[in-house]
């Protein structure tokens, strides 16, 4: 067989999170909540299966869902986005990406990556052809942008972006924007803006999504998923947001690689989000289970690294051993019963920092748990 993807293997998240239930281990590796999303949601979901909402929905999505990202967007960003032609139900954010890549990215044309960067951008780039040009950063991780800039040609078609960051946990700052501005104005470089965790930001800190700054919205497609706003990993709900333009060419890979989402959690999800203070109840809640992770890892022999957005943190163990992250993260999850991600696997070559990303969308208990486990390290 000649494999598209030659170089592709299983996703991290998987690997690890079989072996932690092979293993009984704590599994905070893949990310997702250990707890339930809000009943009055689950509720809500019945009432749409009850109320017959089980056939296709519109291709773009459901149009009350569509309205109310529309508001959202308004009330968060100050952004209008036509909920017509600007707005498309996917699902999840996985397939936001993918269908945004799908629609833009032509064989030989240039997509700036940064790593350590989520998994799915550089296979679905090479899946249409495009060449990965990988910005390798080092902890801190912060963008050089002279660099960028210089590595700017008439190939480059596209920035992949993803504040706040998986794995990480670091978050675009102005200075970010002011610069993101300089180097793509008068340019048609595309930004694709994973914005999946703009609601687990901490410390005060705005989210700056590009859809705050028209000079970068008029060129990004912006992803976004429901799973991390409404604790449901599972439903597989995001959208995409793009400038009518754009949205078009979207739409066109949209249709054809899953046509419409979901219908009847579609329909729950509007109506739950009538309610605006969803958002805001979030920052609190994840403020406080940052919180709390990070001061029950400070007992251990883990560093941490500052965690500004996201609901991973990473730990450096470099002061107590020297093995490579993938075979520490294979014995903490075997010896020590608690499974994390190597901080290697979001890179495309050899990285070697000594950090491991742990994911903190549990209950107070697991976490206490875990760390009990840790401590024995
Ligand atoms: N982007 C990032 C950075 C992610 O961490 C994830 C996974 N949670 C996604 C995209 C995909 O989101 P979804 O689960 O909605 O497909
Ligand atoms: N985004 C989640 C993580 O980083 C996993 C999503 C997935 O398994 N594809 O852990």
């Amino acid at each position: 067989l000649h494999s598209k993807l030659p170089a592709t293997g299983t996703t991290i998240f998987t690997v690890m999170s079989q072996l932690a239930a092979e293993t009984g281990a704590i599994n905070l590796s893949q990310g997702f909540p250990d707890y339930d999303c809000d009943p009055e949601l689950t509720e809500l979901v019945v009432s749409s299966f009850k109320a017959g909402h089980n056939q296709y929905a519109p291709m773009a999505g459901v149009m009350k869902l569509r309205e109310r990202i529309a508001e959202k967007n308004e009330l968060l960003y100050q952004a209008q986005y036509n909920p017509d032609s600007e707005i498309t139900v996917t699902a999840g954010g996985t397939q936001a990406l993918f269908s945004a890549i799908g629609s833009t990215i032509r064989p030989d044309d240039e997509v700036i990556v940064f790593e350590p960067a989520y998994d799915s951008y550089a296979p679905a780039v090479r899946l249409f052809g495009g060449v990965v040009k990988t910005f390798k950063l080092d902890p801190p991780y912060k963008i050089d942008w002279d660099n960028v800039k210089k590595a700017i040609n008439s190939h480059t078609r596209m920035i992949i972006l993803n504040s706040p960051n998986n794995p990480t946990g670091s978050i675009l700052k102005q200075k970010d924007i002011d610069q993101l501005i300089r180097i793509t104005k008068g340019t048609d470089i595309l930004i694709l803006s994973d914005e999946v965790y703009e609601h687990l930001i901490y410390d005060g800190e705005k989210h700056l999504s590009m859809a705050l700054f028209p000079e970068l919205a008029e060129r990004s497609f912006i992803c976004a998923s429901f799973g991390k706003l409404l604790h449901t990993t599972g439903w597989k709900i995001g959208y995409c947001l793009a400038p009518a333009a754009l949205m078009t060419e979207f739409r066109k890979v949209h249709q054809y690689e899953v046509f419409s989402v979901n219908t009847p959690l579609q329909h729950a999800i509007a109506d739950y989000l009538k309610d605006e203070e969803v958002y805001l109840r979030l920052l609190g809640f994840f403020q406080e289970k940052r919180d709390f992770f990070r001061k029950l890892m400070n007992e251990t022999k883990f560093d941490l690294l500052p965690c500004s957005g996201s609901y991973f943190q990473m730990a450096s163990y470099k002061n107590v051993s020297n093995e490579p992250d993938f075979d520490l993260a294979m014995r903490l999850t075997r010896d020590f019963g608690v499974a994390s991600i190597p901080e290697s696997a979001f890179y495309s070559s050899k990285t070697d920092h000594g950090l491991l990303r742990f994911c903190f969308a549990k209950k107070q208990e697991t976490l206490e748990k875990a760390v009990e486990r840790l401590l024995k390290f």
